[in-house]
């Protein structure tokens, strides 16, 4: 089996990119949902090898003979299970909680926060009781009423790239249209959006676009959307009228990073109908690190060209934990104005919600 997965290329494939994994654990409780039902036969029908798992927190037996090629694997595992624990953590600022209907993701990106925070459980876990997620959430809202409670449904996971297999946002997306208090958003680095475009959204829901530079796709983020599939999904989801909203981060100092940011958005410019310019989000975030991710990306990654010199870096404090290495002022400034100053002028409308 370990031969088998090694040898295989991941079956994702920048064009079509529909995320197939090569192995699939079911916790047996799953099979009871229809949902998992669905994902088992689907599965079958895929002809992938299939084991049982008493538990989607305990997937010991991963098979690969270092911790790189179990690395390697456990991206490309799928885990079908229950979200037991319904209590939501918080996602301040910019939702009230985080929503869990996935965790884990497929895709490569070199800089990606969840190889720190999902430490030694990288495989991607679906969960298939997202009615008694939806049960949980109304609770939240209850709480909550009169006032608005925005979930994001993006804090551990891409959801957008396991849609296809899960259908969940979807899901997610008419029940959050349906309730006057309620919001979504989450974001992607995918473009398999063509499943939501005729949702009952009742613009309840916001679709954020995570772009970046054409340097900085190519050799960052391996396994996710290209730069003109993104820049075309975004444009899908504003004509099928979400909100939607662009993520730049990481914004990276690269060599022609002027010239790379002002080319995306000049091609966000080009692509997007005029009715999605009143209600747009910019989110500007630029890389930074933790002396921990470093040494993890160093691992995970060993021809990485990310540039993480302390050396190079101002050092932020962090409030709650180990602090963070973030671009000089000098730099970060000058990344922000060229970047706010470019959307501003083509995108008047828009706003931009924070760069940090
Ligand atoms: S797509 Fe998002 S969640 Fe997935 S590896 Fe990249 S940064 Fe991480």
């Amino acid at each position: 089996m370990t031969q088998k997965l090694l040898e295989k290329p991941a079956r994702i494939d920048r064009n079509s990119l529909s995320f197939v994994p090569e192995l699939v654990y079911f916790e047996p409780a799953a099979l009871d949902y229809p949902k998992g039902q669905r994902i088992f036969e689907w599965a079958k029908q895929e002809g992938i090898p299939y084991r049982m798992t008493t538990s989607h927190n305990r997937i010991t037996n991963l098979p690969g003979d270092t911790e790189l090629e179990q690395y390697r694997i456990a991206k490309r595992t799928l885990v079908v299970g229950l979200r037991k624990t319904l209590k939501f953590d918080t996602s301040k600022p910019s939702a009230e909680y985080a929503i869990p209907i996935s965790t884990g993701c497929m895709a490569h990106c070199h800089y990606c926060y969840l190889q720190t925070t999902l430490g030694a459980k990288p495989y991607v876990r679906v969960y298939v009781n997202i009615d008694e997620i939806l049960e949980a959430a109304q609770g939240y809202i209850n709480e909550r009423a009169p006032e608005i409670t925005r979930f994001e449904a993006a804090c551990t996971s891409d959801p957008v790239g396991l849609e296809p297999i899960t259908g969940s946002l979807r899901e997610l997306i008419e029940y959050m249209g349906n309730q006057p208090l309620a919001r979504l958003r989450f974001v992607t680095k995918f473009h398999h959006v063509d499943s939501l475009l005729d949702a009952r959204h009742n613009g309840h829901t916001r679709i954020r676009f995570s772009v970046n530079s054409k340097y900085v796709i190519k050799n960052f983020e391996p396994a996710t959307s290209r730069f003109e599939q993104r820049i075309e999904a975004a444009a899908k989801a504003a004509s099928a009228g979400y909100p939607i909203g662009f993520l730049i981060a990481p914004i990276i100092w690269h060599d022609g990073w002027e010239d790379g940011y002002a080319e995306l958005i000049d091609a966000l410019d080009k692509a997007l109908p005029q009715g999605a310019r009143d209600d747009l989000t910019f989110e500007l975030i630029q890389h930074r690190f933790t002396k921990t991710a470093k040494g993890v990306i160093e691992k995970r990654y060993p021809k990485t060209k990310l540039e993480m010199d302390i050396e190079k870096r101002k050092y932020k404090w962090g409030r709650w934990g180990q602090g963070k290495y973030v671009y000089p002022d000098e730099q970060a400034d000058a990344l922000r104005m060229f970047i706010s100053e470019r959307v501003f002028d083509k995108f008047p409308q828009s706003k931009i919600e924070y760069f940090t």
